[in-house]
């Protein structure tokens, strides 16, 4: 089959995820057929560097014959079979041993899931059974924060704080409140970044009291927000956090689904924030994106309660630590730890990528440019006044789309362009990165000088 015979049969068939449906439709998607280290190939014989990891998630690459194999020799083994009712199987056993063994000490104990999504359903449950089994059930509010991301099941997209997600398909889950994001560019630069750290740390503060203490069960976030567009908080952000919810014993949620297995050079974003969660979902890197898996990695005060306090917890899923998963997932911990692959973009990658990516700051497009570890943004602003650009104008797409068509994917997130290449990415390839990411602002840059035609005023 050729490019326009599938995309012919997508547009009949296929309804995509976080897509307008009719626009993808007329436009035609784009067909990756194959992908080897950090390149993706598309069916029009394109080779794409690979800026996003797919969705945050292929950590270690594609191409490796070791995950491959890893699945196939589970596969035949044994394809399948549960967790629940008292029985378990060697992939899974072996799994939840070198998850706790890489996990911060206090946390020895994982529940396995299929994905991001499914763990933050997890986390709900558990928080509110913790609470009720601690003799106060009125803790019952869990606070998130706006724009950030949990995953898109009702109780995902509920946690997270994505206000296009809350306007479709509600009524949300009750009990769970919202507060400001610690996005200084976004929102914070009238004052310094430690100043905003604090202000967004007291309202936490302020919303517990305003939801009263004795309700408030937990308080969930990424280390540093993904897909609200790679916002790493200020330095007084999470030292503040830390010390408003241990003074209203509330439970610390840290959603490692991007941050954990790398990216942010440890082994989870907990590490490098020193944050010592009781929760930690877990999924994307976990299998380096081969085969879907997550889990709930639970610290002791929250295992302990339900292991001997609580009785059958009535949760799971057919697929809780699917052997092949689990395999798949073991094999790439396992290579990550051997060849060095967190060590490298906290030491060698990420100072790297800071030192390149740092550069694109001259661009006179470019308000910001921010990495950490090997997770990047640039803020897109208006070169005359250094202000961001009306919304409407769609700059952020416009580049994301130059970027593609120059043979780098490049994510935006409105005018906030976005990457996470592979943790395997070699300096070479961060060259190619940055220069791509910069052809695509320059295209994007003459492009807003053009003057304006009848049709486009139209
Ligand atoms: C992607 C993501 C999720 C959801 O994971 P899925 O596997 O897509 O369900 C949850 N939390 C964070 C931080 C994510 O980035």
């Amino acid at each position: 089959m050729k490019t326009r015979d599938y995309q012919v049969l997508d547009r009949a068939h296929h309804l995509h995820p976080f897509t307008d449906f009719k626009a993808l439709g007329e436009e035609g998607s784009r067909i990756i057929e194959r992908a080897e280290g950090v390149y993706i190939h598309d069916s029009e014989g394109n080779c794409i560097l690979d800026g996003m990891a797919g969705l945050w998630c292929v950590n270690l690459g594609y191409g490796r014959h070791e995950l491959v194999e890893a699945a196939t020799a589970q596969l035949e083994r044994l394809p399948y079979y549960n967790n629940f009712f008292k029985t378990t199987h060697p992939p899974a056993v072996k799994l939840a041993e070198k998850l706790v063994q890489l996990a911060p000490e206090h946390i020895n104990h994982v529940f396995f899931v299929g994905s991001g999504s499914e763990a933050n359903d997890t986390v709900l449950r558990m928080v509110r059974r913790y609470w009720a089994l601690k003799g106060r059930p009125q803790k019952q509010w869990i606070i998130g924060r706006e724009n950030g991301y949990h995953g898109s099941t009702l109780a995902g997209m509920s946690l997270g704080g994505m206000d296009v997600m809350h306007g479709q398909g509600g009524p949300c889950v009750p009990n769970i409140a919202h507060i400001r994001q610690p996005y200084w560019f976004g929102e914070g630069r009238d004052m310094s970044p430690e100043s905003f750290g604090r202000e967004c740390a007291a309202a936490l503060e302020a919303k517990i009291q305003e939801l009263g203490e004795e309700n408030v069960a937990a308080f969930i976030a990424e280390p540093v927000q993904g897909a609200g567009g790679a916002i790493m908080p200020p330095e007084s952000y999470w030292p503040a956090v830390k010390e408003v919810l241990a003074r209203y014993d509330i439970l610390l949620v840290a959603d490692e689904v991007i941050c954990g297995f790398g990216r942010l050079g440890e082994w989870f974003g907990s590490i490098h924030y020193d944050l010592k969660p009781d929760l930690m979902p877990i999924a994307k890197g976990l299998s380096s994106g081969y085969l879907p898996i997550g889990g709930v990695l639970v610290g002791d005060r929250v295992a302990d309660t339900l292991i001997e306090e609580g009785g059958e917890f009535f949760h799971g899923f057919t697929y809780s630590g699917h052997p092949a998963c689990a395999a798949v997932a073991l094999k790439n911990l396992e290579l990550i730890e051997a060849e060095g692959v967190v060590d490298r973009v906290r030491d060698d990658l990420g100072p790297y990528l800071a030192r390149r990516w740092g550069e694109l700051v001259e661009h006179p497009l470019v308000g910001e440019a921010r990495s950490l570890g090997l997770m990047g943004a640039l803020e897109l602003v208006d070169p005359e006044t250094g202000e961001r650009f009306d919304k409407v104008l769609g700059v952020g797409n416009l580049c994301r789309d130059f970027s593609f068509a120059g043979g780098l994917v490049m994510r935006s997130v409105g005018d906030t362009m976005i990457i996470s290449p592979p943790l395997v990415i070699t300096h070479n390839e961060i060259d190619e990165l940055v220069t791509k990411a910069r052809a695509a602002l320059d295209a994007t840059l003459a492009d807003l000088c053009q003057p304006a035609t009848e049709e486009s005023i139209a």
